[in-house]
């Protein structure tokens, strides 16, 4: 009996280690997670070595953009900011379908290694009017417009505050 309750409670520490450790090797969805609903595992993702977020201070930029927008009545607003990686390749293959082939897709979808949305440094604003204020200001704020073809992307300036000449699209930066 004692030799039972000892094997037991030995399992659930066995368990309680695996868990954390399946979610910071990346193994979820593998199958080797072992039982699902109610394991101690189902608490909150450990902190990724990926950004899970806007960067810090493009988002600033983007909040004093923002801000100096309002002051003059001009609406602008965020539509897409941080992807995670599986978010960027879903856009992919919804513009592969659109687009009919993966080439003429990545002229406006990178897949996730090449996006920097993935890598949260690229913001999507809108609406048209507020992206067109946005882009005549742009510098200022510390912010390039990146793509000819993308009218709402917005990219960080270089550490010197300029910006590199837009590109045709998406496709030209890493083809
Ligand atoms: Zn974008």
């Amino acid at each position: 009996m004692t030799f039972l309750v000892l094997a037991s409670v030995v399992g659930v520490g066995a368990w309680q280690a695996w868990g954390p450790a399946s979610r910071a090797l990346g193994l979820e969805g593998l199958g080797l997670e072992g039982p699902g609903a109610g394991a101690p595992w189902s608490d909150p993702p450990e902190p990724s070595p990926t950004p899970t977020a806007l960067d810090a201070g493009l988002a600033q930029r983007f909040a004093d953009a923002q801000a100096a927008a309002a002051a003059e009545g001009v609406p602008l607003t965020l539509t897409s900011g941080w992807r995670s990686a599986d978010e960027q390749q879903r856009l992919v293959d919804e513009a592969v379908v659109t687009y009919g082939s993966v080439e003429e897709a990545h002229r406006w979808v990178l897949p996730p290694e090449k996006s920097a949305h993935v890598a949260g440094l690229a913001i999507d604003v809108g609406p048209v009017e507020g992206a067109r204020w946005l882009e005549e200001r742009a510098a200022g704020f510390g912010l390039c417009r990146t793509y000819q073809n993308e009218w709402w992307h917005f990219e960080p300036a270089r550490p010197d505050g300029t910006c590199p000449e837009p590109y045709v699209d998406s496709s030209w930066g890493w083809q």
